[in-house]
Parts: C-alpha cells; sequence; structure tokens
C-alpha cells in the first residue's frame, strides 16, 4: 500500500500531523503501538492547552484530535513501526505484519520517563515505584508518598497526589524548583506538601511493597531514611529513538535534529513534538510542530514528485 504520508506515532505531534496532512487532501496512515494520544493521555488535568477555559483530562483532549483526524480521512493503523528504510525517494516503513510504502514520513514517537536507576527501583516498579500519578495516585488514599524531581510535571504530579495521600514530600537535587512560578506557588501553599532540598534519592527498599526511601543530601553529605508507601519519579524524560537509523542526525541526548520546517537531514523525513530536539515539550509545541511537518511534508511532495498520484 503506498500513502502520501506515514506517521510514526499518534500522540498530539502525530494526530495533528495527520489532521493537516489528511485535511490537505494528502493519503495518510498513522502508526500507533500502544495508546492513540501518547503521553498525556496519563494525565488527569491539562490546564495549559489553549482553547478550554476549564482543564481537561489529557485523554479527553487526545481523543477530539484523534475523531478530527478521522474524519478528514487518516487512516489509523495499530501496528509498531521497528525500521524506516529508503528506496530511492520512497519510503519503506516496517512493522510485524508487513511493509508500508510513502513519500514522506513523520516521525512522532515522543519520549517516555527517565528512570533513577537505583537500586530498589525496577525491583518495585508497580509495588509502589510508579512514573504516573494519575494511574496510580488513588492506590495512595491516606498514604505517604515522595515525589522526585523539581520541574512542571513533578510538582503538577505532587499537587494532583495531594487529593489522596495524606502526606507528598518532595525530594529535589537542588534548592529551588524549576516549574513555572504558578505551579510553585500552588505547591508552597498546599499543607500536604514537604519539600527536601539539594537531596537524591540512593536506594528504594522494602519487603513486598516500598517501605523506605535512602536519602542523600549532596550538600551536607547526610544520609537519612525516609518511610514511604509509594514514590512517584519525575526527573526528565528520553527520547523514544530506538527505530531510528544512523543516518538521522540525533543531538548528544538522542534527539532527533531539525530545521525550523521540521525536516531532518534525510529528504522527505521530518520530526514533530517531543522527539525533537527543542526547548519546550509540551502538548501545544507537538501540535504546532506536527501541523508545520504536515505543511512541509506536502510541499516537499510536490516539488519532488510529478503528482500526488505518483
Ligand atoms: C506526567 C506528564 C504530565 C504532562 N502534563 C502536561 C500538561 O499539563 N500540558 C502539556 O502541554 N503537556 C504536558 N505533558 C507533556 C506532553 O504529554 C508531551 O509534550 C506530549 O505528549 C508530546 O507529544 P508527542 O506526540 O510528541 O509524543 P508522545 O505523547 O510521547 O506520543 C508518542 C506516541 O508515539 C508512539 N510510538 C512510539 N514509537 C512508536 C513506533 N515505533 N511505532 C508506532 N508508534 C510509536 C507512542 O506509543 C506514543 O503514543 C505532560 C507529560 C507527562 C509525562
Amino acid at each position: 500500500m503506498k500513502y502520501d504520508v506515514i506517521i510514526v506515532g499518534a500522540g498530539p505531534a502525530g494526530l495533528s500531523a495527520a489532521i493537516y496532512s489528511a485535511r490537505g487532501g494528502l493519503k495518510t496512515a498513522i502508526f500507533e503501538k500502544a495508546m492513540i494520544g501518547g503521553q498525556i493521555n496519563v494525565t488527569d488535568e491539562v490546564e495549559n492547552y489553549p482553547g478550554f477555559e476549564e482543564p481537561l483530562a489529557g485523554f479527553d483532549l487526545t481523543e477530539k484530535m484523534h475523531l478530527q483526524a478521522e474524519r478528514f480521512g487518516a487512516e489509523f493503523i495499530e501496528e509498531e513501526i521497528t525500521a524506516i528504510g529508503l528506496e530511492g525517494l520512497c519510503k519503506i516503513v516496517e512493522t510485524a505484519e508487513g511493509k508500508y510504502r510513502a513519500k514522506s514520513v513523520i516521525i512522532c514517537t515522543g519520549a517516555h520517563p527517565r528512570r533513577l536507576n537505583v537500586p530498589g527501583e525496577e525491583q518495585f516498579t508497580g509495588r509502589g515505584v510508579s512514573y504516573c500519578a494519575t494511574c496510580d495516585g488513588a492506590l495512595y488514599r491516606d498514604k505517604v508518598v515522595a515525589v522526585v524531581g523539581g520541574g512542571d510535571s513533578a510538582i503538577e504530579e505532587g499537587l494532583f497526589l495531594t487529593r489522596f495521600a495524606k502526606k507528598v514530600h518532595v525530594i529535589h537535587r537542588r534548592d529551588s524548583l524549576r516549574a513555572q512560578k504558578i505551579i510553585q506557588e500552588r505547591a508552597f501553599k498546599n499543607p500536604k506538601m514537604e519539600f527536601i532540598w539539594d537531596s537524591v534519592v540512593q536506594e528504594i527498599r522494602g519487603e513486598d511493597k516500598v517501605r523506605e526511601l535512602e536519602i542523600y543530601n549532596r550538600k551536607t553529605n547526610q544520609i537519612t531514611h525516609l518511610p514511604v508507601d509509594g514514590i512517584f519519579i519525575y526527573v526528565g524524560i528520553l527520547p523514544n529513538n530506538e527505530l531510528l537509523e544512523s543516518r538521522l542526525a540525533l543531538d548528544s541526548a538522542g534527539f532527533v535534529l531539525t530545521d525550523e520546517n521540521m525536516h531532518t537531514n534525510v529528504p522527505g523525513i521530518y520530526a514533530a513534538g517531543d522527539i525533537r530536539h527543542t526547548v519546550l515539550r509540551q502538548v501545544v509545541t507537538a501540535t504546532s510542530d506536527g501541523a508545520i511537518a504536515a505543511w512541509s511534508a506536502e510541499k516537499w511532495i510536490i516539488e519532488n514528485y510529478d503528482s500526488l498520484e505518483d
């Protein structure tokens, strides 16, 4: 089957690219290996995406994008793309089910949470260690939890956890937060939140479930033990770049380098959203990238193929 555009990943970037591409009359397929909507699906409240005066659940937002893309004729294919090859100008996309051909490919594979890589983390994942407050927060009603990190995600998810937990300790390696001021103010005002500064988690301990954290203070060199029922980790994100071949230029952290038109160094291959080397990784920037990538792909196809029918 030959498509004009194949989009890899149906998070906000891919969904936006699909809306623009399909609405522009391009034969568009969008592949998703997990759940349509991407990372934002796990967030209970999105309040910074323009156009909604009240917060809405991440899933509700991406479901609107999904239906919108389908309305314009984008084809959703629930398969994982395992390789992208080239045959002249044509791109060959592989999944376990077969090969698909496209004139242009837009990579929107997003990112995933960075692990702390400390003893106990893997052992207790799902038994007290979590990367998703929305998914697991309700399990910690009247319990004590810790959140690791100082950015927007850490503090927002920590605030969400105060709905259930009786205490939320925020453990941060520095002496101030990176989160936006408005979020910081809410956190400092919340009586359930307590801050442990200049500190890192060295070990997660327990028997069947997490019981305590070993914490190292980087300024005083002191080691303390904090009893907790759960730990939520938000210490950054890593690119989902496993399928990207060595021919695509990446930055030192593994994010895809593009120009302002979202074009990678490979002609006809674009990247959009969290997978891209960029200064801000949010839904609004992902959808913007997706729109630009689809627009640029269309221009590239028109310039490089005699007609859209080729
Ligand atoms: C806890 C948390 C809270 C957040 N809160 C907010 C917020 O309030 N506001 C905001 O604007 N942003 C928020 N963000 C950030 C936002 O979720 C991301 O910036 C956004 O989802 C990026 O969209 P994306 O499409 O680039 O990538 P993703 O959302 O990561 O989507 C990528 C998709 O690609 C799929 N995929 C990957 N590889 C393949 C493959 N090989 N084949 C097929 N499919 C593949 C994945 O399964 C995934 O569905 C939050 C993120 C987290 C983790």
